[in-house]
């Protein structure tokens, strides 16, 4: 499932592309994708310029020209890349969902379509119209992002639940951005324990985890985010899955005290640890 940093490297990669293109058509052969009004979906969007992609927590933002915005949940399995326009025969790329054909205004001749693929077909596009984002946004109840979040953030959030602290902090109304992958790797890397109780997490403590947490998302991000199953950027695979030193490492020598790492489940998700060095 991507989480913040790979959905970072798509929102990069997709800005570079597409930013000042338009939206010159819309395709969509799975209606379910489309979480918002089906019947303005294409209308929202159609003949607009993107002006910038951005990530908010683990989803990705297209602001559009006239205060359109179009939001992606990419959930399991969603991905974004670039191919030939169905067109008239109808020939989609493999798993592809949704299709905007973009035009370059400073270069008439020139087009790319991008797809929104989606093996599982969990993920979620949303239109908005002028206005429209903002509430949605609100009703999300995302925490602070977990990588610009402070580490007073940390401590009151985390501490202020009832919990298993991995749990808590793969919780998106706590801290936006967490998944599995990292919640493990930056527990792992702070020496916390992910079976304690959140509440007891002391304010040095969340210092360090904050500090564990920034330094390991910026190298995921550096590295383009973590390819251990599906996950493609529009550029191609990521390598952070060559640093994890937690997730997928069970029976592994730790990094710190060399014993195999143990693996447990914490509010229903694998969990890979060390008894011995998280407190
Ligand atoms: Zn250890």
């Amino acid at each position: 499932m991507p989480e913040l940093p790979e959905a970072e490297t798509m929102a990069r990669e997709l800005m570079a592309k597409t930013r000042g293109w338009l939206i010159a058509e819309v395709l969509v052969n799975f209606p379910p994708i489309v979480a918002s009004d089906f019947r303005d979906f294409t209308d929202l969007l159609k003949g607009r310029e993107i002006l910038k992609v951005g990530r908010v927590g683990k989803w990705i933002h297209f602001g559009l020209e006239g205060d359109h915005d179009l939001l992606v949940h990419l959930k399991m399995t969603g991905q974004f890349h670039f191919d030939a326009w169905p067109g008239a025969k109808g020939v989609w790329p493999a798993h592809c969902h949704a299709a905007f054909r973009l035009t370059n205004p400073k270069s008439p001749n020139e087009e790319r379509t991008l797809f929104y693929k989606d093996t599982r077909k969990f993920g979620r596009l949303r239109a908005f119209g002028p206005g429209e984002l903002e509430p949605f946004l609100t009703s999300l109840n995302l925490g602070p992002d977990a990588l610009t979040a402070t580490h007073l953030e940390y401590h009151q959030r985390l501490s202020s639940r009832k919990g298993k602290l991995k749990a808590v902090l793969l919780d998106q109304s706590v801290l936006a951005g967490f998944g599995n992958i990292y919640a493990d790797e930056t527990l792992l890397a702070a020496k916390l324990s992910p079976i304690r109780e959140a509440k007891t997490l002391s304010l040095e403590e969340a210092s360090v985890l904050k500090e564990e947490a920034r330094e390991i998302l910026t190298k995921a991000i550096e590295c383009r985010g973590s390819t251990v199953s599906s996950y493609q950027a529009p550029e191609g695979a990521g390598s952070y899955q060559d640093h994890h030193k937690a997730y997928g490492q069970a029976g592994q020598p730790c990094p710190f005290c060399e014993k195999p790492l143990k693996k447990t489940s914490v509010g229903g998700r694998t969990t890979v640890y060390c008894p011995f060095c998280q407190k």
